[in-house]
């Protein structure tokens, strides 16, 4: 479609970043284009009628959730990795390739049955995103979906979130 097309022009293959081996993709040159920014965000909001949150996953799921709640008239609840919030919170660990992470949200971030909408960037293992739907619905809310803007299929991730709506604006 048009829209997958204005994404995938504008997301960057940057090899061996973080590390070699990896072929990472960096949504930089689509942020900086306002056409391609603006139609994601509207798609994406599409996602969130009725909702009344939209949870964005540090650090670049901020950038496509803020304006994605805003659009939709929904509130924006960060999910954080552990000690950058400063109130009282919620935690989720998941596993990674050597080692944990723990991300976090803040115990007061949604009224019991908020219906909320799951944002990043890059689907890649699922982990990530599997950690945030547990920490959301542990925190009292409804998860009605989770959005990305590209879904790496070879990862296999989608696997991971087998009870969730799952859309990604392009999958590769
Ligand atoms: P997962 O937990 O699915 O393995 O990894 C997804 C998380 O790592 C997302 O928060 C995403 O921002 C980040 N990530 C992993 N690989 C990439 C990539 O190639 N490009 C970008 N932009 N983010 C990635």
């Amino acid at each position: 479609t048009e829209l997958s097309k204005l994404i995938l022009d504008r997301i960057r293959d940057v090899p061996d970043y973080p590390k070699p081996g990896v072929l990472f993709k960096d949504i930089t040159p689509l942020l900086a284009d306002h056409e391609a920014f603006s139609a994601v965000v509207e798609e994406l909001a599409r996602l969130c009628q009725g909702c009344d949150k939209v949870v964005g996953i540090e650090a670049r799921g901020f950038i496509l959730a803020a304006p994605v709640a805003f659009r939709a008239g929904a509130g924006f609840v960060p999910v954080r990795k552990k000690g950058k919030l400063p109130a009282e919170t919620f935690e989720a660990s998941y596993d990674l390739e050597y080692g944990s992470a723990v991300i976090e949200v803040h115990r007061d971030a949604f009224a019991p049955g908020d219906r909320v909408l799951i944002v990043d960037d890059v689907l890649a293992t699922g982990g990530t995103a599997r950690a945030t739907i547990e920490l959301v619905r542990g925190a009292g809310a409804e998860v009605v979906g989770a959005a990305v803007l590209m879904e790496l299929a070879f990862l296999r991730g989608r696997e991971k979130l087998d009870d969730v709506d799952l859309r990604s604006l392009v999958i590769v």
